[in-house]
């Protein structure tokens, strides 16, 4: 398949500048991000194309190379390295290890590949781990250290992560002394490979570790506390740095990315930072006017006043009595809905006096908003007669 001009794919002119490329490339990226299109082959080959594309172009000495020579200048060489980076990124994602709040994600995703180039030196860094966490929306609003019980892969304790017997040494590699990486000249660039004596490791282990097989690493169950900061929302993920697993022959460990999913609460609703409750009002009062006390997501009770001639669905606001905002120290606002609720079980009394007040009530005077309906239906019905 012919590839596709990488200014074209990111939908910027040739002499866009660094800022331009990244702007075009964050935009792209979240719309074809595989976690926003899940299952779609199409997006995920796009995302691949477009970071391909922008891998080329945020580099200037690659970029200097495709614009003379187009992407000729990586055939055989970078080019195949490139994309072999994208799929590897397109596999991260796919295995569900990233999501939510993009501007996190973004962080991590450059994170991740400084990381991989860094990881050249032998050592190779512990995988990613996922936890998901069920809280209240009391917890989301006022936040909480959680205790997170995980089994994964820790630094060997006999060996403490070397992966070599007690009292040995891991070597180092004859073919690459050490690097992990082997170098070699194609075309205009000089080519890096992982070295084939050791697998990039660097090393090699004559007598491994009894306790890990030489892997450096074992498998524990350990619980850590977790921050959960005051206000966030279902499917926001937290990463803890650190806190995967461990990495092969010392190399650094994965981070923990716990996903937060906030279970539904019996009165209040949520939209963003604000609450909604829905509170019943007895006809009476909603008529004569008094004041109800509701509930609060601190825990507390709030009074409210109910005007004479309150409605069925009318909203009072209760200013800065929502949920807390993430790092931030507003907070959002609370909506008490009232409906009103119709007697039931009356007794004959109260069925004599509501049917007094009925007879002498002028309707237009006190029931405004069904007389001016009948009216209008009444037209409606006239102007069907014929
Ligand atoms: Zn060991
Ligand atoms: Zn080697």
């Amino acid at each position: 398949m012919a590839k596709r001009d990488f200014y074209q794919v990111l939908g910027v002119d040739k002499k866009a500048s660094a800022e331009e490329l990244k702007k075009a490339y964050r935009k792209l990226a979240m719309q074809y991000h595989p976690d926003k299109n899940p299952g779609n082959k199409e997006a995920e080959a796009k995302f691949k194309e477009i970071s391909e594309a922008y891998d080329t172009l945020k580099d200037d000495q690659k970029r200097a190379a495709y614009d003379r020579f187009g992407h000729a200048a990586f055939d055989g060489g970078m080019g195949g390295g490139a994309a072999r980076g994208a799929g590897g990124m397109g596999g991260g994602f796919a295995g569900g290890n990233f999501s939510d709040i993009f501007e996190e994600m973004f962080g991590d995703f450059m994170g991740q590949q400084g990381r991989a180039r860094g990881g050249a030196e032998g050592a190779r860094r512990g995988a990613d781990l996922t936890y998901e966490l069920d809280i209240t929306l009391e917890e989301a609003f006022a936040g909480k250290d959680a205790a997170v019980k995980i089994a994964s892969w820790q630094g060997c304790q006999t060996c403490n992560g070397s992966g070599a017997e007690k009292g040995t040494k891991a070597e180092t590699c004859a073919t690459c002394r050490g690097a992990g990486r082997i170098r070699a000249q194609q075309g205009f660039f000089t080519v890096e490979r992982t070295c084939p004596g050791c697998n990039g490791a660097g090393q090699t282990i004559k007598t491994p570790c009894g306790t890990c097989s030489g892997s450096g690493r074992t498998r524990k169950e350990r619980s850590l506390s977790v921050a959960i900061p005051a206000g966030v929302d279902h499917g926001t993920r937290i990463r803890v740095t650190g806190e995967g697993e461990a990495g092969l022959r010392g190399g650094p460990s994965g981070d923990l990315y716990v996903f937060l999913s906030v279970k539904p609460h019996r009165f209040f609703q949520r939209e963003g930072a604000n609450l909604y409750c829905r509170v019943p009002v007895a006809m009476t009062m909603a008529t004569l006017g008094g004041a109800i006390e509701v509930p609060t997501i601190e825990g507390k009770r709030i009074k409210v006043t109910v005007p004479a001639g309150t409605q069925t669905g009318q909203q009072f606001r209760l200013k800065g009595k929502g949920m807390s905002v993430l790092r931030q120290q507003t907070r959002g606002e609370m909506f008490v809905e009232v409906a009103v609720e119709t007697p039931v079980n009356l007794s004959k009394k109260q069925k004599e006096l509501l049917q007094e007040f009925a007879g002498d009530t002028p309707a237009t005077k006190n029931s405004p908003q069904s007389s001016s309906f009948f009216d209008k239906v009444k037209d409606l019905w006239e102007d069907l007669k014929d």
